[in-house]
């Protein structure tokens, strides 16, 4: 929100005393005088007016999952283990997933409190891959290649899905690269060539790697480079 509409609600002021608090440099950010209206407030700003404190700035939070197996991508479930049952944190309420995994995929979940850095993840539109380690079971089809790298038809959608990349490393084995994220995508990529997924892990999503020191249901945060890569 600009700094400007967040003023006039939370402290009930007119456009014009908006006006003229900005000019007088009576409105900090994060402890910098800010006298630009359209300056951009979030969650995670302490916001201050004079001598009152409207907004002290929640702390944003960026986690890294090793997920395991038999544990479902929700905040809650009734008879299921969750990814937020694993994670021991006063404020893990607050958290939201980047990006979901199916009840026995495996690897790097990332979970935040802030919408606007998990949205540059997940929107289908998002430049940022995410690779994921395939074994199949039935020997893959090299002619599997073009057909990712072409997209396949989704009938139930009625859409066709970007340009993926798949790198074969064994007869049953293959690191694919795609930069969306449909339900069940993998899989339903593979089964349309009647070939079942029997595992599957994700590497990596955009830069971010799954840290090769964390075991499986162990988590740690995003080091400031890594929040960055995103
Ligand atoms: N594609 C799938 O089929 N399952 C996942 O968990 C992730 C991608």
């Amino acid at each position: 929100m600009r700094l400007d509409r967040y003023l006039a609600g939370r402290a009930q002021l007119s456009r014009q005393d908006v006006r003229r608090v900005l000019v007088e440099g009576r409105a900090r950010v994060n402890g910098e005088v800010i006298r630009t209206p359209d300056r951009e407030v979030r969650l995670f700003d302490r916001i201050e007016l004079d001598d009152a404190l409207l907004q002290p700035g929640k702390a944003a939070r960026y986690l890294m999952l090793h997920k395991p197996s038999g544990c479902v991508s929700a905040t809650c479930d009734p008879t299921h283990r969750t990814v937020l049952d694993l994670i021991e944190e006063p404020d893990k309420a607050d958290l939201h997933i980047a990006g979901r995994l199916d009840f026995n995929t495996t690897g790097l979940m990332l979970l935040t409190n802030d919408g606007q850095w998990s949205r540059r993840l997940t929107q289908p539109s998002s430049l940022q891959g995410k690779v994921y380690l395939v074994d199949t079971e039935d020997e893959i089809d090299s002619c599997c290649i073009e057909a990712f790298a072409r997209g396949l038809y989704f009938r139930f959608e009625n859409l066709t899905t970007q340009p993926a990349q798949l790198e074969l490393l064994g007869p049953r084995r293959a690191r694919l690269t795609l930069h969306e994220g449909r339900y069940h995508q993998v899989k339903r990529m593979f089964g349309h060539f009647r070939n079942r997924v029997t595992a599957l892990h994700r590497e990596r999503m955009g830069l971010v790697q799954l840290d090769p020191t964390l075991a499986p249901g162990r988590y740690r945060p995003l080091t400031t480079e890594e929040i960055a890569q995103i």
